[in-house]
């Protein structure tokens, strides 16, 4: 009998994970990109990006396999790669959807239901591109991809603690949940980036063991279903460092920090 060997998969958040949190660049990670690639080990991202920004990101670093998005409100499964269409899906180019998330329409819904005075936040999705611009530094040419959402609402805090505690509740009595980002607090379903890991690695025929690395709140419950977890020195790590220990904790902040602990994680990879 011969031993198999282990199958790697490498599942990964962007902003301030494989992307600098202020400049969104990914100049270091991109021969480790090409290395994951020879070895045919796949690269998940799993972002509170929307599709048509994950799309872009994919393209522009070389990346094929299937992606999540808006924190684990959709799953993308490539059609090339997953021929037999799953149970459940719904198709969207070229690739097999699975929505666990809420539609946008119901999230903006609830926003309209509760009683929280509308000074004390900003709705990222109703914002100009200017203010986006201003509130991510994203380039103006792809900004209009990070606005317009599908599953979940982005929104910029400006008063109290208590204040913020009494919209979660109000937002989570329409049934939806509230995660900290690394920029924004994220409004959504009730899913998440763990969640549709689980979910995501039933579709794989072969059993896989994740190398899962993030960098701020919205990715512990991704980094506590992980083999080996990472976590990538940010400036979101301080709210992370009080609920997780992760297997690998990175120096180096993104991409340098995300290229390091790939090579920690699977140091014969060549
Ligand atoms: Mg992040």
């Amino acid at each position: 009998m011969t031993a198999n060997k282990t199958q790697w998969m490498v599942i990964t958040d962007l902003d301030g994970t494989l992307l600098n949190h202020d400049t969104y660049d990914a100049g270091a990670a991109i021969p480790i990109i090409r290395m994951l690639n020879k070895n045919s080990i796949p690269i998940i991202i799993n972002t509170s990006k929307t599709y048509r920004e994950t799309l872009a990101i994919r393209q522009e670093l070389d990346i094929h396999d299937p992606f999540i998005i808006e924190n684990g409100s959709c799953i993308y499964l490539p059609i090339e790669q997953f021929s037999d269409k799953p149970a459940n899906v719904i198709r969207q180019d070229d690739y097999w959807a699975v929505i666990l998330g809420k539609p946008y329409q119901v999230i903006s819904s609830a926003f309209n239901a509760i009683d929280t005075p509308r000074s004390f936040y900003t709705r990222f999705s109703q914002c100009t591109v200017d203010e986006a611009v201003e509130l991510t530094g994203l380039a103006h040419a792809s900004v209009n991809h990070a606005i317009n959402r599908e599953f979940s609402e982005p929104v910029k805090w400006h008063d109290s603690e208590s204040a913020l505690d009494e919209f979660k509740r109000q937002l989570k009595m329409h049934g939806l949940s509230i995660l900290q980002g690394g920029r924004f607090l994220h409004v959504m379903g009730d899913c998440g980036k763990g969640r549709a890991v689980e979910i995501l690695l039933r579709f794989y025929k072969k059993q896989f063991k994740t190398i899962i690395l993030g960098d701020s709140e919205n990715d512990v419950d991704m980094l506590s279903v992980a083999d080996k977890s990472v976590v990538v020195n940010s400036p979101s790590n301080h709210l992370l460092s009080k609920l997780i220990t992760p297997d690998i904790q990175t120096q180096a902040c993104a991409p340098e920090g995300w290229a390091e602990a790939i090579k920690l994680a699977l140091p014969g990879l060549e």
